[in-house]
């Protein structure tokens, strides 16, 4: 059986984002066949598309897993129905959009799927992610995803610091 890294991207921009992200984290480690290796810092970015919507909070997860691509997808929109996804407009508010980044050094094109994510290079808020997680990482096509993060548009991205404890 081949095992593959893949990359998922996490995005909420609802009902307390940075927990929907933290329990999908959870979600996505349990997942068959599938091993979290790592996960990215969480980062607060400016929508795309519609502006009058909340900020969203933004993070990357690296996956070892032996799912086929299909599989994997199915089991994340499985996660984000659990998180009560609505689909009401495009590129509009939700509670939990997982997003299938990269998987291995493979390029996949159907109609449910695209790898690597047909947006990937325009977005700095799923390509700092990647760069925390792995900062040789390159696509399929031999693109560096550390030149790309350079070239593309600006999202105003922050960095979210863990909360301190109080206790
Ligand atoms: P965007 O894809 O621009 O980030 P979005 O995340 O809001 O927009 P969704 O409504 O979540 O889009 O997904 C629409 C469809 O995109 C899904 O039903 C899925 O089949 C398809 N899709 C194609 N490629 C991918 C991918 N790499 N990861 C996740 N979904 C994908
Ligand atoms: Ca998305
Ligand atoms: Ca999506």
């Amino acid at each position: 059986m081949t095992t593959v890294l893949a990359y998922v991207g996490l995005g909420s921009n609802l009902q307390d984002p940075a927990a929907q992200l933290a329990r999908a984290v959870m979600e996505l480690a349990r997942l068959p066949q599938t091993m979290l290796q790592a996960q990215s810092p969480f980062y607060a970015s400016r929508p795309v598309g519609p502006q009058d919507q909340p900020d969203f909070v933004n993070g990357a997860v690296e996956l070892s897993t032996s799912l086929p691509p299909l599989e994997l997808l199915d089991h994340l929109q499985a996660i984000e129905q659990a998180h009560g996804r609505e689909r009401l407009r495009h590129w509009g508010p939700r509670t939990l959009d997982l997003d299938l980044l990269l998987y291995g050094n493979k390029t996949l094109d159907n109609e449910r799927l695209k790898v690597p994510h047909a947006e990937l290079a325009n977005r700095d808020f799923a390509l700092q992610p990647l760069l925390d997680l792995n900062p040789e990482l390159t696509l399929p096509d031999g693109r560096r995803i550390d030149q790309l993060r350079a070239q593309c548009p600006d999202n105003r991205l922050r960095l979210l610091l863990p909360l301190a404890k109080t206790d």
